[in-house]
């Protein structure tokens, strides 16, 4: 897949509210950031697939004084890392819960609702 197209793929894929993960035709490996050759085994056979659900794999909250808090979450999709904000309930947050892609403003963040 070429660079163009690829990106092309993952604009559609954000606009439609979910993750663009790549997966490798090859080896099966998945990667979020676009790429025209797979990571580990250097594959082009490539594709594209949208999730709009993940699992919480780490977090942190960073405080700033209310409501100034910032919580960063880190969400794994079949194994492909995403990080961003987590904008759910406070107590759902924890590690294995289950998320949902939200896109606001042009942003992507995750919620538990
Ligand atoms: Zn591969």
């Amino acid at each position: 897949m070429e660079l163009n197209e690829l990106l092309k793929e993952y604009d559609k894929i954000y606009e439609s509210g979910q993750i663009p993960i790549t997966q490798c035709r090859a080896c099966g490996y998945k990667f979020h950031m676009p790429r025209t050759k797979c990571p580990k085994c250097g594959s082009a056979n490539l594709t594209v697939i949208g999730y709009g659900e993940g699992t919480i794999y780490s977090y942190t909250i960073i405080e700033r004084g209310l409501p100034a808090r910032t919580i960063v979450v880190i969400v794994d999709f079949d194994g492909a890392k995403v990080k961003a904000n987590y904008v759910g309930e406070l107590n759902a947050l924890r590690i294995g819960a289950r998320v949902r892609v939200v896109r606001k403003d042009g942003n992507i963040y995750f919620t538990n609702y």
